[in-house]
């Protein structure tokens, strides 16, 4: 299936060198998403977790020891596998920006998308959500609040961008050329460690551009092309390498 180009293209771009795993972002996640807490969050086949922060380490012995910390959301490729197998036309590739949305309500939970995206960043919904009493106060209005059933992923908060655009119409600036600050999605903000960044991976003055054009930048599994709008940051070779399946002898970029 083709997509159009968008001039936007909304884009993360994490530096593995800063993020500390301290899970902020995945908390924000699910504050500002509307995910319901489980009655059993230890068994993570059935959990939500549309940020998820994995722990990775060089194998090496102590004193050689080394780990960073991954977090990934939804990757919103620009080829998207799950956007392609979907029988029902529940994921949308938008054109301006370039963010992987899913329509809930066409979703019939056949779970074919989980099972096409490389990343596994793609939840399917086992519970109807509840909220202990008092908490659906804490919801976010603009964000739906999805029934059992459906699959789920990251959004880029893209209730988000709508916000943004709308008070740039309000103030009467184009919505389609927002300030670098004017969105931002809940994880990136919450980040205490600066590790997090935003913006328009195709607009030169956003840090974001100039971060994924650094030698050190590397995408996840880049070789499968499904060109992903998130992009990773580290001067350590051996956290790069994990981003792909190198063979020993396969050079990774900026080593
Ligand atoms: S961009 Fe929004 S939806 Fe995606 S992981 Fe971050 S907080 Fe969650
Ligand atoms: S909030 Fe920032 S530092 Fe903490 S785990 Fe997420 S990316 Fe890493």
């Amino acid at each position: 299936m083709e997509h159009k180009e968008s001039k936007i293209r909304w884009g993360m771009v994490v530096d593995l060198d800063k993020c500390t795993g301290c899970g902020a972002c995945m908390v924000a996640c699910e504050a500002e998403n509307n995910i319901a807490p489980t009655t059993d969050s230890s068994n993570k086949l059935r959990t939500l977790s549309w940020m998820l922060v994995y722990e990775l380490t060089n194998g090496k012995a102590y004193p050689d020891h080394d780990v960073a910390y991954l977090p990934r959301p939804c990757m919103q490729c620009g080829k998207p596998s799950c956007m392609t197998v979907c029988p029902v036309t529940a994921i949308d590739k938008n054109e301006e920006g370039g963010i992987v949305s899913q329509i809930y309500p066409r979703c019939i939970g056949c779970r074919y998308c989980m099972a096409a995206c490389p990343y596994h960043a793609r939840y399917f919904n086992w519970y109807d959500p509840i909220w202990p009493e008092g908490m659906e106060k804490t919801l976010t209005p603009n964000v739906s609040v999805r029934p059992r059933g459906v699959a789920e992923k990251c959004t880029f908060c893209h209730h988000k961008y709508a916000e943004a655009k709308e008070l740039a119409r309000a103030e009467g600036r184009d919505p389609l050329h927002l300030e670098e600050n004017d969105y931002i999605p809940a994880c990136v903000a919450a980040c205490p460690s600066g590790a997090m960044h935003f913006g328009d991976l195709n607009n030169p003055e956003h840090t974001v551009y100039k971060m994924a054009h650094e030698k050190y930048a590397f995408r996840l599994l880049e070789r499968l092309g499904t060109d992903p709008q998130v992009y990773y940051y580290s001067k350590r070779e051996w956290v790069r390498r994990q981003g792909d399946n190198y063979l020993k002898t396969e050079k990774t970029k900026g080593a």
